[in-house]
């Protein structure tokens, strides 16, 4: 990395690290190093980042905290920017607005504790607010759409805009924004409820469905592909026969056939080597092709 954007970014205090091993953000625990990886921890920072790399020339890929991505294992160059330390929740009345950083579960927690229900069909799933909107994470029937009132972000070349709800912003794991937009700040709007212990049981019950299922037993990022219209991925890969097929480190989870898990030693390569087996023997058998969930950084094929 060029020694005056180096210096550059000392200057601004921001806290980053040079070639950065990916795998060990990564929840699958896989992917290749970051030139750069910069945290910036407020909106300031995050600015002045921006700034620094467009007039560096460097490219800026923005990550959450990677339970939702597959990173080559070539690694990505320029600078990879995660949102995971811009934190913060504020809650007025009926609206809770959560930084990008702040971890998803943790937001349904604060908002029970303030007698605010709606989230809690989300709880236990990993990673961050940012993230969590940009793919629209959901869960048992509700999504970040639900009560997602306005998100502010900022575009890759500096402007700060506003996200507001409109009726076909959101689908199936798909958000309005794109790649160049960097979000900052989700606000939700959310049901004044006083029975607090009743949605902690409830958030609590569909975390424990996660644990049940087998979720947490290996290294992963989640479902790899989208659900087929009115049809299940995950028993569509079951059907196919392929429920625990190991193929070099990767493994078709025994537990949910749209996992693909780290099943000691993976690479990333491993993980997408699999999944193309896994699309080809769907193909084959059901004449379905199946469409990545996932996000993927960096070069594949
Ligand atoms: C065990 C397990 C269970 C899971 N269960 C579910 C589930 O039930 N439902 C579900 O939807 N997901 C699920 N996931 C996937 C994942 O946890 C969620 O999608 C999560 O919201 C991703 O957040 P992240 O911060 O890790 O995003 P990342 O993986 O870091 O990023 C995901 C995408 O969001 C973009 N992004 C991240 N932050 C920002 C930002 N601030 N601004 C703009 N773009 C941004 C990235 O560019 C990338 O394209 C699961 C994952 C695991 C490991």
């Amino acid at each position: 990395m060029d020694a005056a954007l180096v210096k550059s970014l000392q200057d601004q205090g921001l806290d980053f690290e040079l070639d950065k091993d990916l795998s060990t953000m990564s929840s699958l625990g896989t992917g290749g190093r970051a030139e750069c990886l910069a945290t910036p921890h407020h909106i300031g920072q995050l600015a002045a980042l921006l700034d620094l790399a467009d007039g560096h020339g460097i490219p800026v890929t923005v990550v959450g905290s990677l339970t939702n991505t597959l990173v080559s294992d070539d690694g990505i160059r320029g600078i990879v920017l995660s949102t995971r330390s811009i934190r913060g929740i504020v809650i007025k009345g009926d609206l809770l607005t959560a930084y990008a950083g702040e971890k998803l579960d943790e937001v349904i927690n604060r908002a029970i504790g303030h007698n605010l229900s709606g989230l809690e069909e989300l709880g236990g799933i990993p990673g961050t607010v940012g993230g969590a909107t940009f793919g629209n994470a959901g869960a048992n029937g509700k999504d970040i759409s639900t009560y997602f009132f306005y998100s502010d972000y900022i575009t890759k070349d500096g402007r700060i805009r506003r996200m507001p709800s409109y009726s076909d912003a959101f689908s199936y794991r798909h958000s309005p924004f794109t790649d160049d937009d960097i979000i900052l700040s989700t606000a939700f709007r959310l049901i004044p409820n006083r029975d607090t212990a009743e949605s902690r049981k409830r958030k609590e019950h569909f975390k424990q469905m996660r644990m049940e299922k087998g979720q947490f037993k290996y290294p992963s990022i989640g479902s790899i592909f989208r659900n087929p219209p009115l049809l299940s991925a995950g028993r569509l890969i079951d059907e196919a026969g392929l429920k625990g097929f190991v193929h070099k480190g990767a493994m078709v989870s025994p537990y949910h056939a749209n996992f693909i898990v780290n099943a000691g030693g993976a690479t990333s390569r491993d993980i997408w080597e699999l999944s193309q087996i896994v699309m080809t023997a769907v193909e084959r058998k059901f004449n379905i092709t199946l469409e990545y969930e996932i996000r993927m950084l960096g070069k594949f094929d």
